[in-house]
């Protein structure tokens, strides 16, 4: 038989976890695994902007017939204006093309295969630690991954020296993964001048930055969180971005995010994007409307992007409220150990330094679902839930 050598796949580390989450009985269950956002009462509600922008094209829609390859127009130029800023001059002079993709993680996948059928960069670094899927999408993809340090656990801090020590390792070609906001899983970004640095050692060494870019807006704001994206782009000529609205629009189902080529010149990124487009093809020929439809629907509408942008707002703020919370409800429990670290951190995860098998006790003594390498989806939590979480933390 030819299925019958096929072996069991462990299951997804955060996937998996859902899972686990979702067959536990008990009433009192947490789950601060997967990056979902979940509002004060604990759920994950469409933002009213998207019900807007769906009744729009509930009524406006003419046709189901297939999308081009690279998706929605509308939609690929409203991206670069989130990625870029208005006026930027990469636009103007059109070295940058933007095909729709699958969520964050089907533009990561072909950014990859691009790659891999087109140029001579075969090897990826990734920051260590990074999103548990990038290994997985890279390696399927053909790149071999290499990890650079970036985080220090004594500190809860950055260890962007050793990030230096080990991208100067790196050979000319090779490609660099840069979370552009909110590190998944530390929380912990660049600083404006940590980026110019990073900008410069990829300069320097002819290295290809890969930005993925599925927070913006959950950090700082819009346009704060793509200042290191910015300003790698300003210093050079080429780079990748898997930019995801599933997080900033709550669009997790409609999988919709973008990839986006940067060229040296108009021509090589037109013949990029033709590559681009042909691994698009071979994969799922072309994008589903319905995401890029919305997102377009409301960046196009001053009144739409306004109610999102105050919908993202009050989303980024929430998480900040927590954070600060959970420091003072861990303070307490009498908690000991210092967690004032977690309200320096940004986005929707905290690395909170909690180790597997206080991971386990969590989940088997108080149903407390986190990601056994301790990071925790600080967007899950809420006022309701945050004394029992704490009161549990406390206990192992
Ligand atoms: N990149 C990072 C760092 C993420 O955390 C995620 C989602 O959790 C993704 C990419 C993928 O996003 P999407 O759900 O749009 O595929």
């Amino acid at each position: 038989m030819i299925f019958s050598d096929v072996t069991l796949a462990p299951a997804d580390p955060i996937l998996g976890l859902t899972d686990a989450f979702k067959a536990d009985t008990r009433a009192h269950k947490v789950n601060l695994g997967v990056g979902i956002y979940k509002d004060e009462a604990g759920q994950t509600p469409v933002l009213k902007s998207v019900k807007k922008a769906e009744a729009i094209l509930l009524e406006t829609e003419m046709t189901k017939n297939y999308l081009g390859i690279e998706g929605v127009q509308a939609y690929n130029l409203v991206v670069q204006g989130l990625l870029f800023g208005e006026n930027s001059h990469i636009v103007s002079e059109k070295r940058a093309a933007t095909a729709q993709a699958p969520g964050g993680t089907g533009a990561l996948r072909v950014a990859a295969e691009f790659l891999v059928r087109n140029t001579q960069s075969s090897t990826i670094w990734v920051s260590n630690p990074t999103w548990a899927n990038h290994q997985n999408i890279f390696e399927t993809a053909g790149l071999t991954v290499k990890e650079y340090r970036y985080y220090k656990a004594e500190t809860h801090d950055m260890d962007f020296d050793a990030m230096l020590a080990d991208l100067s390792q790196a050979q000319a070609g090779d490609v660099v993964l840069l979370h552009g906001c909110c590190h998944n899983p530390t929380g912990i970004d660049l600083s404006l001048t940590q980026w110019a640095q990073v900008a410069q050692i990829c300069l320097d060494k002819q290295l290809l930055p890969l930005f993925d870019f599925a927070y913006q807006g959950f950090g700082a704001g819009i346009d704060e969180d793509a200042q290191g994206l910015r300003t790698v782009a300003a210093v050079v000529p080429e780079l990748l971005i898997a930019n995801s609205f599933s997080k900033n629009f709550g669009l997790y189902n409609e999988r919709i995010g973008a990839v986006t080529v940067v060229a040296e010149d108009e021509k090589s990124a037109t013949n990029s994007f033709s590559q681009i487009k042909k691994t698009i093809r071979a994969n799922y020929s072309n994008p589903p409307a319905h995401g890029g439809l919305i997102v377009s629907t409301i960046l196009a509408n001053a009144e739409l992007r306004q109610e999102w942008e105050t919908e993202l707002t009050e989303m980024r703020l929430r998480i900040a409220e927590m954070r600060t919370l959970f420091v003072n409800s861990l303070k307490a429990e009498g908690v000991e150990q210092d967690f004032s670290f977690i309200s320096r951190q940004n986005g929707m995860f905290s690395f909170s330094g909690l180790d597997k098998q206080q991971v386990a006790r969590l989940r088997d003594e108080f149903a407390i679902y986190i990601v056994g390498s301790g990071r925790i989806s600080v967007a899950g939590l809420t006022k309701n839930n945050m004394p029992a979480v704490c009161k549990a933390i406390a206990q192992v």
